[in-house]
């Protein structure tokens, strides 16, 4: 498969490595905004020269920040490309898929959106637990685990040299929650701790912004620390994720069955990079069939991830 990457950040670099080491992948560039000449490295390639390679690629992951970047150039993009991404924003996504379904159709393309695992693998099984234990209470727990968006709004704050925010959920609500089943409010669950290197003359001004910001850190028990540069350096460069999809059930007679989906990662944007690549042989089997439009992981027979044949699949796994 030929594959062609948008964006390099720590995304994109998961992706190169991860495509790099397989023998079925053949990068043919990585197209960035940036001055590609700066990066003294032969796969590097202007954004601007992206349509001469409309057809030398068969699938384009995209992998650019979700809060502007994929609303205002992936709808240009899938006119020319099949394409991957990773988009989070979960509130725009139903906009999203619709508008890039409609342009695909038109453009006999394939855009396998907002993939990765939250959305992604955890969509998937908050789908897979409630098709199948109809009645009961379906929570997500995330962490521990670095947080982007909430570690780039503490970096946004005036004084901040660098920060990390991890996202802790609350273990004794975990440990309970078969027998403390019900919705829980994600902020009930969940507890925010910050890392921060800044000046000591600023540190009171800091703590009390980042506690009280509106929509990150607001009703969020939040708790921040400040460290040395060094320590930063060498404890929290990182970027460990994961979390549990948790559905507590009920069947007959009080029977309560627990559906539980985990995922404990070392490096959240190489697992969410092997997530997009699985999903971009999905992209091939979908192109095979003609079958152009906008898909997720929730309308993907699992079949299409995998590389084997359907008797071999059958042989395997079931
Ligand atoms: P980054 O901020 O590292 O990169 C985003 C873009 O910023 C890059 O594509 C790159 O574009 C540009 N960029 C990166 N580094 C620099 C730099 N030093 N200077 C200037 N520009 C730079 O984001 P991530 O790769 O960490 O994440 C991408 C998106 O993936 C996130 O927005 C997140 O929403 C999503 N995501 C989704 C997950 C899921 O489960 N669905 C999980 C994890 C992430 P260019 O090369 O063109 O300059």
């Amino acid at each position: 498969m030929k594959i062609g990457i948008v964006g390099y950040g720590n995304l994109g670099r998961s992706l190169r490595g991860l495509i790099e080491r397989d023998e079925n992948l053949n990068l043919v560039k990585i197209f960035t905004r940036r001055d590609s000449n700066s990066f003294n490295d032969d796969k590097m390639e202007s954004i601007k020269n992206l349509l001469e390679y409309k057809d030398k690629i068969d699938v384009l992951f995209l992998s650019l920040g979700s809060a502007t970047d994929i609303p205002e150039m992936a709808p240009e993009i899938i006119k020319n490309f099949n394409t991957v991404d990773a988009y989070d924003n979960h509130a725009h996504i139903p906009q999203y898929f619709e508008k890039m379904d409609d342009i695909a159709r038109k453009n006999n393309k394939v855009a396998f959106v907002s993939t990765g695992w939250d959305p992604g693998l955890f969509s998937l099984n908050r789908l897979i637990a409630e098709s199948i234990l109809t009645k009961g209470h379906t929570n997500t727990f995330w962490g521990r685990g670095v947080s982007q968006g909430h570690s780039d709004a503490v970096r946004r704050i005036k004084g901040v040299k660098r920060a990390v925010q991890y996202t802790i959920p609350k273990e004794e609500i975990i440990e309970n929650i078969k027998e403390n089943s019900k919705d829980y409010k994600s902020f009930e669950t969940h507890n925010r701790l910050c890392y921060v290197v800044c000046e000591k003359k600023d540190e009171d001004r800091i703590r009390n912004e980042i506690v009280n910001m509106e929509d990150y850190f607001k009703p969020y028990e939040t708790k921040v620390k400040f460290i040395s540069e060094e320590e930063f350096e060498r404890e929290h460069t990182n970027m460990p994720h994961g979390g549990h999809v948790i559905r507590v059930g009920e069947t007959l007679e009080n029977n309560r069955e627990m559906y539980k989906f985990t995922l404990e990662l070392d490096s959240n944007p190489d697992f969410t990079a092997s997530v997009m690549i699985s999903a971009s042989r999905a992209v091939l089997k979908y192109v095979e069939n003609k079958n152009y439009g906008a898909h997720t992981v929730l309308d993907t027979p699992p079949a299409y991830y995998n590389v084997l044949s359907h008797e071999e699949l059958i042989k395997n796994y079931l």
